[in-house]
């Protein structure tokens, strides 16, 4: 079935207030791309000063805890975000899921708080370059993707206003390196036969991202793969120069 494109930038530990105007830019830029969903995920400290100036425009958080509240220093729930003015999040990022030792049921937990509190989620999955190496690859990230994904998903709510899946194999990201298409192809097969797996016709409506050092000059090659519904992309979403030409992109292929 067709699915609408999702191009999410994923800001890390980039951006101060600073940056406003930049991500007003952005915004500004993807209302010609009607065709196609934006969002920023943001730094936490950046989310409401630019919720507020960029109202409409998805505004997003990069991690949620998977408590409503408590002793959980730093960390921020899906109220919190909602309440700052976040529509999404990410969870499962690779960053994550090695520096802070995220598992799948940490991640699967995360995501169901995320969608109980009305947020969508960007839920990533991807392998090393030993696993991609090893041939295990496909085996390595369906696992993954099984072990993370959320119980609970209304049939009727699946799709891109609540879950999308990230496959962003680890060795890509922030390397310049990126999968073959027929690769990543083979991949997003995969994952979408695990998705229909979990929610029968429901898991048709989530859309699959690629993400991995996509730029203005892969973009259009990544789109092209059938099952590519969009894009997480990371350095190349801080500047609307860079990210706005990988909006498009995405919507020359919708
Ligand atoms: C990311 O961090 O999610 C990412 C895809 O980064 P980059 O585009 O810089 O590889």
């Amino acid at each position: 079935m067709p699915r609408r494109k999702l191009v999410a930038g994923n800001w890390k530990m980039h951006g101060t207030g600073a940056d406003l105007a930049e991500i007003t830019a952005i915004a500004g830029g993807a209302d010609q791309f009607a065709m196609v969903d934006v969002a920023l995920c943001l730094p936490a400290t950046l989310i409401e000063r630019a919720a507020r100036q960029v109202a409409g425009f998805a505004i997003g958080g990069q991690d949620v805890h998977q408590s409503p509240k408590g002793a959980h220093t730093g960390c921020v729930s899906a109220a919190m975000l909602l309440d700052a003015g976040a529509t999404l999040t990410i969870v499962g990022h690779s960053e994550r899921r090695e520096a802070q030792r995220e598992s799948n049921a940490d991640v699967k937990a995360k995501a169901e708080a995320a969608l109980a509190a009305g947020l969508t989620v960007i839920l990533c999955v991807g392998e090393s370059l030993d696993v991609r190496e090893a041939g295990g690859a496909v085996a390595f990230v369906s696992g993954q993707l099984d072990s993370s994904l959320p119980h609970g998903l209304a049939s009727d709510a699946a799709g891109p206003q609540t879950l999308a899946v990230a496959y962003e194999p680890i060795w890509a990201i922030g390397t310049g390196k990126i999968p073959t298409s027929a690769d990543i192809d083979e991949m997003h097969r995969a994952l979408r036969g695990r998705l229909a797996n979990a929610y029968g016709e429901a898991g048709d409506r989530i859309p699959i991202l690629y993400g991995g050092s996509v730029k203005a000059s892969n973009a259009a090659e990544i789109f092209a793969v059938p099952d590519v519904d969009g894009a997480l992309v990371g350095g190349a979403s801080l500047k609307a120069a860079d990210f706005l030409p990988i909006v498009e992109a995405a919507g020359s292929t919708s």
